[in-house]
Formats: C-alpha cells, structure tokens, sequence
C-alpha cells in the first residue's frame, strides 16, 4: 500500500483499505456489547456506555479522547406507580386498565428489572378523569377537520396516532387547542401491516404490547438553557418557564388502544381516518355508555441529570484545526438494537478502521477526524446541541462538515440520505464505490449501494439519480446545520417508503437479535454503512481542495425559489411586493460560484496559503446563510435556505421563513393578515441579504 499524505492516489487507496477492513463480526461485536442493557440518557448505563466508548478509543489509540459532562433536565416515569390509562364506568370504579410495561417476547433482557415503564418524556405528571376525542394522527391539519366536523378537543384527552409526524408536534397542537392530555398510540395498520400474528419475534412488525417510547419536548436542548451550555455557570431558567409541555402525554400499544376505541361513542370517524383494530373507530367526545368516562394517570417526572457526551480525535497532519465531524447519539430508550446502537457500533467500527489505516501505513488525515458520541439526544438532542452551544464559535470556524449516522439500519431496502447540497457529490461518489451489499440486487446488475440506491429511490426530478432530502430536525445534525450554518449529511439503510414506518421504533422489542436474527444477519448492510461513512470522512479530511458541489447549491436555490413562485407568486404579486431582488440574489450566487468554479482551475495548488484561502471561502458558503437573529418567531433556527417544518419537526423545508408567513393567511382576520406580510416583506429582505453574502464570500471584492 502506498500512501501518500493528502494526494488523490492516497484517498483511493484508503478507499480499498476500508472496503477491505471494514469487518461485520466487529461491528456485531461492537453492537452486542452495547445492547446489553438498557441505557437512557442520564442513567448509570448511559454514563458506563460513555466510559467503555472512550476506553474502547484510548485502546484504538485516538490521539485525544475526552467526555464532556452536561447537568441537564431529563425526564423519567416512576416504577413503582406506572403510567395508566382506565375506562371508569358511571360509579367510577375502573372496568379496564392499561398495561404499565410492555410484555417480554423474545430475548432474555427483554426481562430486565431497569427497563422502564411506558412513558413519553417531559410528559406533565396529572390525574385527569374526562371526555376522549380520536384525532387521527394529531396533524394540524387533523386538528382542523375535527373542528370542521364539529368535535371539540378544548378540556378533551385527544387520542391519537403516531406516524405522520413528529410526536412533539402532534402533543403541541393537542396542547395549544387547550386539550387536556394526549394518548399516543402505534395503529397496526401501518405498524402491523401483515396482521397482528406477523410480528415480533418472527417479524419485524410490532406485536399487541408494544409501545413507542420518545419525547414530546418540541424545542431541542436542556429546556433550562436555551442558546447557552448547561455548564457549571449556566443560568437556569425556574422548571416552570421550560418548554416543556403543560398536559399529560402517555403512549399506549394497540391492544390498549383497541380497549380505549372499542369503548368510545360518538359519530364514526371518517372512512380514511379508520385503522387496522377489528373496532368501529369513533370521534368521540366520550364513551358509548353514560356516564362513563377515560382516566389517565402520569407520574412522569422532570428531573436534572449529568449526561454525557464522548469526544474522540484523529488530528490532521496538515490542518489540525479544520475538522471533519461524525456523530452518533449513545443513550437508548430500551436496548437500543437499532436506535441508536447500531449507528455506535457502525461509529466505533470508522474508529478502529482509520486508526489501523494510520497504524499500517503512517497515513494521518490531511485534516482532524473527530469523532462524538452523543449524550440523550432521545430527550431533544440534548447532548450535541449544548455542544454546539459551548463550543459554537471555534466550530463555526473550522469545521468542514459534520457527518451523523443515528441509527444505521431500519431496514435493508436502500441507503438514505439527508444531506446539504455541498456535500451532494461527496455521498454520491463514496456509495458509488461502497459495493452492494444486497446479493439480490448484485445479481440484477447493480454493484453498489449508489446503483440501488438511484433505483429504488429516484429523485423524480432528475433522472437516473438518487433522492436526497433536506436535513430538518429530529437528530444531532441539527445544532450543526440550523444554528452554526456547517454543512451536513445523515446516512442510514432504510425500508421500502411504500411501508412508511420502522415498526419497532423505541419500544423493547428493539433488540440485539433483532438485528442479528431479521433485519441484518450476516452485518453485510451494516458494514456497507460504516464503509459508506468511513471512505466520506476521509474524502473531506483528505482532498486538498474541498470538494464542495457549488454547482447544486446554485440549482436547489433555483428550484427552491421556483417553487416558492409557484405556490405563491400571485398571492404576493398582490401585494405589489417584488421578487426582483431575491431573484437577482439567487442568479448573482450561481454567477459567483460559476467564477470562483473557473478561478480554481488556475489555483496553484503547490500555495499553501492559496489552498487555505480558497478553503477557507468554500467553508463560508454555508455560514452565509445564518442570520444571528433567527427565523421569524422561531429564534433558534438561524438557516435562512433550510428550517424544519413548522407543523413537522421531522421533515426539511426550503425558504421556510417566507411560506410560513404566508401558509393560510387568507384565513386571518385582516391585522393579523397585515402582520404576516409585515414579516415576509421583512425576511424577505434579509434572505435576499444573506444570498447575496454567500455569493460575496466566494469572491474578492468587499
Ligand atoms: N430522535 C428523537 C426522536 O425522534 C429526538 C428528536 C428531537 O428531539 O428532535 O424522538
Ligand atoms: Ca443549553
Ligand atoms: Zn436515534
Ligand atoms: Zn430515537
């Protein structure tokens, strides 16, 4: 092997190093290890699982490894009273109640005495006795056809189903609408889509007792320090001006649920509004027979807590102060099989790889490889947004791209990616040259994971390549990409989208055997992953001259403004507000970054200070897009292009800042119709702004 530092010819052999080491019987070593008990964040499992992930990277010999403590306010269910949720008949006295833990199926830990009961995190602790309201799966646009249909969800325990959105979404909107509580539950319908017998164990469907454990915190971070690290300094906000909701929030399995439906009165829910339960579905508000009425008990509790994050680096020879940043989140609802594990063991793997790579050959990264794991992301992201809190300003500076995989199978369909548009030729090159771990799909003439990949989930819009989405929130990439403007992408094998859900997700069924036994015997998908991940690391800590894809940011700005015009070009046209400027924006960017394209083929790469200058201009591109201010209403996203969905925290919008503003705004009264535009004309201005600066940094001129 011969390596060469930073050249071209050394990325292609490290490439063919990581294919070859990349080993399966690691990663399931790694992974069995990990899921041995249950490990939430905050919990002694969690901070164990932090002491083993750095000695595992003192072992591999990382030139630096260190943890950083957090004192945060986590959240907990109580064991000795579990949450439930009864059906009171008209004395009051409990006909049914629900089970407090879901039943072990399969694997012996399953048994274990710290799993925890049922419970969704930052949950209000109550005792509410009242009318139930079936609400679909809780979008806001479920909410409004309830209103339409004339069933009040104000003083009512909405039940609802997981699914289509961010649960935090759906316990916000149920909260704003002045509900009494939310009861969250997995229709088998799509959780079960072979029926209720095609389950775990023989499955990976979700049996009758299983129940999707999550928080219901819509903001991210310890809700005691928002904007600022949960260090020893910190000011805290009094718990009772946290972002934490206000009402009861309980999930339930479907054989509860099926309890709860089956009891219900009122109209008939709308045919498409019905499930998979051998039950008439009902809206509600109430039970069928008089008097009667829902009782839910919730003792889950707020409570502060140290969480951990781990920090491991491979520091660069040349530029040890540019990073290239990956990232997996360590704390588990339950075992954590797949959520997060599997993406910690694929983590641990990259780790053991590149340091053997630089122990074999005297190979060191051009640029340092740091690597996180993080700390309760399941309670809101927590451990790598106070990270990004605390360390925001030296990252800003030097951080070429963060890298997260969360979870690293939830199926074996294809790879999926969420990604920046800079960072689109990186993921595309490395996954056309990862091979295809899919025997099947080898044999039908598709050698990698790029080539199934483009086959099974197309981009619509552009032939013959693959989809890639937005990066909105729901994992640790979000701190990096919407508050310090660094660019990001998240990987992981997924199912077929035809059926919609990882049924398991967060309940105790997520096992090691799980993964061993159904979803990825053999680790061939896993190893695929962690090859995919490891061979993009070094291709951004290696190549000279970073390889960013100006070219895309140029064409999704485009067709994010297109279609921006086209929902609601007439609407603001109206208004006699131009777009002259935000379009001149968008074009002077794909001018500018078309210069600097043609520039750089006179680069003499032998400069040093030329290289880091032109670098140093490619890593302001995504910083441009950050206004310190934040989006209207919403200060903790400061991305001017990309947001989360307002009504979805899950999923990516472009220009959300402007259609949020306008989204339904003929439905308001007229001041606050007046309101809205104020706003858009307002951030209307300061996109523009922040366009034109991205196309500035890429130039000379001042
Ligand atoms: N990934 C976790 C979940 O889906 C946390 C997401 C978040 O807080 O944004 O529940
Ligand atoms: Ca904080
Ligand atoms: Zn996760
Ligand atoms: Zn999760």
């Amino acid at each position: 092997l011969l390596l060469t530092k930073g050249s071209g010819a050394a990325r292609e052999d490290a490439a063919d190093f990581i294919i070859d080491q990349v080993d399966p019987e690691s990663i399931r070593d790694y992974l069995r290890h990990l899921t041995s008990r249950p490990h939430p964040g905050g919990t002694k499992a969690e901070e164990e699982n932090a002491h083993w992930v750095a000695e595992t990277w003192r072992a591999l010999g990382l030139d630096e490894v260190h943890l950083v403590p957090y004192d945060v306010l986590l959240s907990y269910p109580k064991n000795d009273t579990p949450n439930l949720v009864r059906v009171l008949n008209a004395e009051g006295e409990a006909v049914w109640t629900s089970h407090g833990w879901q039943k072990p199926l399969y694997a012996p830990e399953e048994s274990s005495p710290e799993v925890l009961p049922n419970f969704n995190a930052y949950s209000a602790p109550g005792n509410i006795t009242g009318e139930v309201v079936y609400a679909y799966f809780g979008r806001e646009k479920d909410f409004k056809e309830l209103e339409d249909l004339g069933v009040a969800v104000e003083g009512k325990v909405v039940l609802a189903r997981y699914g289509e959105v961010f649960r935090a979404n759906i316990a916000w909107a149920a909260e704003r609408r002045g509900a009494a509580g939310v009861i969250l539950y997995t229709d088998p319908q799509q959780y079960a889509p072979m029926g209720e017998d095609a389950v775990y164990p023989n499955t990976v469907y979700m049996p009758g007792s299983g129940v999707q454990a999550g928080t219901v915190l819509l903001t991210d971070g310890d809700p005691l320090t928002p904007f600022y690290p949960a260090v020893e300094s910190a000011y805290r906000l009094p718990e009772e001006n946290s972002s934490a909701p206000r009402i009861p929030v309980q999930p339930v399995s479907y054989d509860d649920a099926r309890e709860i439906l089956r009891h219900m009165g009122g109209p008939e829910a709308p045919p498409a509004w019905r499930g998979g339960l051998n039950v008439t579905y009902r809206l509600g508000p109430g039970m069928a027979q008089a008097g009667w009425a829902l009782n839910l008990e919730v003792h889950t509790h707020n409570a502060r807590a140290t969480t951990y994050d781990v920090v491991g680096v491979i520091r660069g020879s040349e530029e040890p102060d540019r990073y290239v940043i990956l990232g997996n989140h360590r704390d588990a609802w339950v075992f954590g099989g797949v959520d997060p594990s599997s993406g910690t063991a694929a983590l641990l793997e990259v780790t053991r790889v590149l340091t053997s790579l630089r122990n074999q050959t005297g190979w060191r990264p051009r640029r340092s490889v740091v690597a996180c794991s993080w700390g309760s992301e399941e309670y809101g992201l927590v451990g790598s947004k106070e990270w990004t809190e605390q360390f925001g300003k030296q990252l800003v500076d030097r951080t070429v791209a963060y890298i997260n995989v969360d979870l690293s199978i939830e199926g074996n369909y294809s790879l999926r990616t969420l990604s920046a548009p800079l960072l689109y030729d990186t993921v595309f090159e490395a996954a056309a040259k990862v091979p295809n771990p899919d025997v099947a799909e080898v044999a039908a003439g598709r050698p990698t994971v790029y080539d199934t990949w483009a086959e099974r989930l197309p981009d619509e819009g552009r032939p013959g390549r693959p989809r890639v989405d937005i990066a909105g929130s729901g994992s640790d990439y979000r701190g990096f990409m919407h508050n310090l403007g660094v660019p990001v992408l998240d990987i992981c094998y997924t199912y077929d989208p035809k059926v919609n859900v990882e049924p398991l997700y967060h309940t105790l069924y997520e096992t090691f055997a799980l993964v061993d036994e159904l979803y990825d015997a053999g680790f061939g998908f896993q190893a695929a992953l962690t090859k995919l991940w490891a061979i993009m690391a070094v291709d951004l800590a290696d190549t000279q001259v970073l390889k960013f894809s100006l070219k895309e940011y140029s064409s999704f700005l485009a067709d994010a403004q297109e279609e921006l015009l086209q929902e609601y070009g007439d609407l603001i046209s109206s208004r006699n507000i131009s777009m002259a400027y935000f379009k001149k924006a968008v074009e002077g960017f794909s001018q500018a970054v078309d210069m600097f394209i043609d520039d750089l083929s006179h680069l003499d790469t032998s400069n040093v200070l030329a290289v880091r200058r032109v670098n140093d201009q490619l890593m302001m591109v995504e910083r441009a897009f950050i206004d310190p201010r934040g989006l209207p209403g919403r200060p903790d996203y400061n991305h001017v292009v990309m947001a989360p969905s307002i009504s979805d925290s899950y999923s990516g919008t472009a220009f959300s800042g402007l259609s949020d503003a306008l989204d339904g705004i003929q439905d308001l009264d007229p001041a606050q119709q007046e309101q809205r535009w104020v706003t858009f004309a307002q951030h209307l201005a300061a996109v523009t702004h922040y366009i034109s600066t991205a196309a500035k940094v890429l130039s000379d001129d001042l």
